[in-house]
Formats: C-alpha cells, structure tokens, sequence
C-alpha cells in the first residue's frame, strides 16, 4: 500500500481512519461517518481518499479462489494485485488481457476506475473481460454482478465498473485472461517530429501491432512541437538462437531502486525538465529501434524505481489525463502542448496515445474513442493550478473527459459535462459510501 491512506500524487493530504477487511464473507465493520474502498492507492488524486471517513482497506483480500489453466479463467478476492496475477498465471502461459502502466493496482481498484492500457484499440478497457463479480453492500447485502445479463445484475455491474468505489465492496471477481506465447516483447521506437507524425504512426500501428504508445517532449516549441518517440510492440516468443532454458526468460529487472526519503523540494523542476526531456528525445538517433524487451520494462518501467512518487517533495504533484473526441484530437493536443510549453511547467512523463472505438461497459468510465494526452507536473501552488485550469478548458471545449483516477481538482460542472451518465448512477451509490473525490463532484463540499 502507499503511504497510509494517502494517494499516489501524495496530494491532496487527507486525515482518515483505516480498517483493514481480511475475510470476504463477513460483513462490512461497524465504522461511523462514510466509507470509501481502498486497494493500493495507486490513484493519484482523491477518488481513493476519504476526508474524515473510513477507508476500508481491501488488500487483505489477497486469495486466489480458482484458476482453470485451460480456459484461463481466475477468480480472486479483489485485494489481489495484478503483479500477483502475473507471477500465478505468465508461467502457464497466461497474461492480462488489459494492464495499466503500474502492475502494483489490485483487481478491485482496476474495476472501479476501468482502468486501460497500451491496447485498448484493440483490447478495450478492463471491464470488458471480466465475467462477473460479487458487490457488498453496507446493509450486509451482496449481489451477483455480470455483463448483458439482467438476472445477474447487469445493471450493477455497469455501475459499479469504473464506479469509483461507491457502489460497494467488490471482494471476489472473475477474469478472462489471454494466451501468450511468455514473457517476451518485440518492441519497436520510432521517432517522430511532430504531432501530425504522431497521428500518421498511429492509424497505421492500430493496424499492425497490438500495443501502442508515445511520449512527448512536451518542452518542445515551434517546429518540434509534439515531438517525441511512439513505441508499438506485440507478444512474442523468444528467438530461436538463444530460446536455451538459461534466456527464455527476462532477465531479472536489476536491483530494485527506491526513493529513501521525500527530498525537501521536489527535484522535478524548470531547471531539470528540459534538459531531461532533450536527452530523452535524443537518446535514440535512428529513425527507428528494435528491441526485444521483458514484459516488465515494456508494461512497468516506472514500477523499477520503488516510492518514485517522492521525488516531487512533500507537496506531492498533480496529474492530468484527459481524452479529446477524434474530430478534435489534433488541434486540442496542438492547443494544450502550446499551453505547456509557454508555462515552462513541462511534465516529466507526458503520454500520448490513441484510444479504440469499442464502447466502455461502465456509467462512468473513462475510457472512449479519441486520444488521450497524460501530464505530471509538481505541485507548485497556484500557478500549477492555474495551468491546469487552461487545460480543463481547452478539453471542455473540445467536449472531451479528464480521469478521475488521476484527478484532485477538477471542477463539478466539468466532471458532469463529460461523465453525463452521473444522474443515473447516483441511484446505485452505497448510501454509506463516499469520497473527496465525488464530494467535489457533486459540490457537496
Ligand atoms: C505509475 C502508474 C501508472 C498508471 N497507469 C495507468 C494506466 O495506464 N491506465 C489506467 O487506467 N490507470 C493507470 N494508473 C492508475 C491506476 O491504474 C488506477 O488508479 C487504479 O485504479 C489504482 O488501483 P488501486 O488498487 O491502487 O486502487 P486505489 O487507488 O486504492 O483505489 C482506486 C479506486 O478503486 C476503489 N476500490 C479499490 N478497491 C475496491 C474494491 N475492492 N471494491 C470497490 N472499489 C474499490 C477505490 O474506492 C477508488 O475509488 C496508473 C497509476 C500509476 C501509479
């Protein structure tokens, strides 16, 4: 777990209490005040924070129930993380369908923000492949919930599926996942000048390879705005001339690196991000690389450095996603880069990427047709909020969605605009569940 019941930005600091759930067929403790799920915090806003409430803290629902090694059908408690997932299932030859970019989320946590990842035009959003799960009430009821089934609680399950928590506890579900071939990845980086580049790369790979993904320099100006490097890759087998027993597997990622302690000032800053973001586009001179990769470096290379989230310092940082509709993807990502790169606020990680059509499951999931810009930037105040204030702007204009999970501080009007599914949802809310998060959007604070 993060830092006691504190969220991946490390922003905003919140006080609440912490009750640990160990079995899953008891019922919910007696807590006062409102109750939130929390998995492994590895959101980085407030939807996983409950100002002066009880977060119920899921990962002691950490048991498999049954795996089918045939069909590749699990079933787990949802304190289980995906990294646990792996570690049971890649050595027969099973993978996750979907994964975010973190394998440190547990499956309850993926259900409630629909996570994606790399392939979701090809492979949609979390909710997509599961096949049911159980909700638990605060009243001690517990329900059944599967996809396009009425009887077995379709509805819940819509809403509960990037729910954020407030439907009710999910303790156990079941995935479907997919067949590898092991553990390796054929990736390739192509380097690309600017933003009508990006787009050109991206319809031809949604074509050819499964996963798909860029980073951005987003420092860049004029000329080189929207530069950066677009990394598409696909499962494979380990090449013949060295499948021996000894490197069919990855090596082992190297020594696991941590961040000891939280740096008085964070150490992302004007002076660091544009040499940093300089380098990084010109690590590679070629116009393209390939590289056979674990799948580790591929899916997870920031999960090789433990705690990283402090190296921002103790105000923590702030994250925004957002997605733009396609018809106006290529001005709105031209129009927030510009922003960016006036403000000199560059983000270390900014990701670029392009979502399929296939419609998300969920009331409130985020995941739909269009391209998805992600940005960190330190919390340094007033002027970062102000920054992120322009970049609401431009994605409300554009009629497109900032995420909740990794979201702090959007305003009410903007989460109802583009989640306009939210009326309807509130009448599958827990009456005893809450979150900053949804305080805020509902401007019940
Ligand atoms: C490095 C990094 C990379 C990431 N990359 C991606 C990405 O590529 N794609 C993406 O979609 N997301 C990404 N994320 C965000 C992350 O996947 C989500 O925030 C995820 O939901 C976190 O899961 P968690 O288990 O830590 O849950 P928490 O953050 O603790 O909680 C998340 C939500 O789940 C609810 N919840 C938790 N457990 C349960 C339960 N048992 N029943 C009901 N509700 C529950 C909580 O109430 C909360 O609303 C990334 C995060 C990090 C830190």
């Amino acid at each position: 777990m993060s830092e006691a019941g504190q969220s991946w930005g490390r922003f905003p600091r919140v006080s609440q209490r912490l009750a640990p759930l160990r079995d899953r067929a008891k019922p919910l403790p007696a807590c006062e005040g409102a109750l939130l799920p929390y998995g492994n915090g590895r959101s980085y806003g407030d939807s996983c924070l409950n100002p002066g409430g009880t977060l119920l803290q899921t990962r002691g629902l950490d048991r498999f129930i049954a795996f089918d090694a045939d069909s590749g059908v699990l079933r787990c408690e949802a304190g289980v993380t995906l990294a646990e997932i792996i570690d049971l299932a890649l050595p027969q030859g099973w993978f996750l369908p979907v994964t975010p970019g973190t394998r440190h989320v547990t499956v309850g946590g993926a259900i409630a923000n629909d996570v994606h990842g790399k392939n979701h035009h090809g492979w949609g959003s979390f909710g997509h492949h599961l096949r049911c799960f159980e909700l638990l009430r605060s009243d001690g009821a517990r329900r059944l919930c599967a996809p396009g089934d009425a009887a077995r609680g379709d509805a819940w399950f819509a809403a509960t599926v990037g729910g954020l928590g407030l439907t009710g506890v999910v303790t156990w579900a079941e995935l479907q996942l997919r067949r590898v071939a092991g553990p390796w990845m054929q990736a390739e980086s192509i380097r690309f000048g600017g933003l009508d580049e990006f787009f050109a790369v991206s319809a031809e790979s949604a074509q050819t390879h499964e996963y798909t993904v860029a980073w951005i320099d987003c420092l860049a100006r004029g000329a080189a705005l929207g530069r950066g490097h677009f990394i598409r890759a696909e499962h494979c087998v380990a090449q013949a001339a060295d499948a021996s027993a000894a490197s069919s597997r990855p090596a082992s990622p190297p020594p696991r690196l941590a961040m000891p302690l939280v740096p008085p000032v964070s150490l992302v800053n004007r002076l660091s991000l544009r040499p940093f973001n300089w380098f990084y586009y010109h690590r590679q001179r070629a116009p393209r690389r390939h590289d056979r990769v674990g799948y580790q470096s591929y899916f997870y290379p920031l999960d090789g450095i433990g705690e990283w989230n402090r190296m921002y310092g103790p105000r923590g940082f702030l994250q925004h996603q957002c997605v733009l509709p396609p018809a106006q993807a290529r001005e709105g990502v031209a129009a927030m880069l510009a922003q960016i790169s006036r403000s000199g606020r560059g983000s270390f990680l900014a990701v670029l990427k392009e979502f399929g059509a296939r419609p998300s499951l969920g009331m409130l999931s985020f995941p739909r047709e269009g391209t998805t810009l992600a940005l960190d930037f330190p919390n340094d105040g007033a002027q970062t909020f102000a920054l992120l204030e322009r970049l609401d702007a431009i994605v409300a204009e554009a009629g497109g969605a900032v995420y909740p999970a990794k979201d702090a501080r959007m305003s009410a009007a903007l989460f109802r605009a583009s989640y306009p599914r939210w009326r309807e949802f509130q009448d599958y809310i827990d009456p005893r569940f809450s979150s900053g998060f949804w305080r805020r959007a509902m401007e019940q604070v």
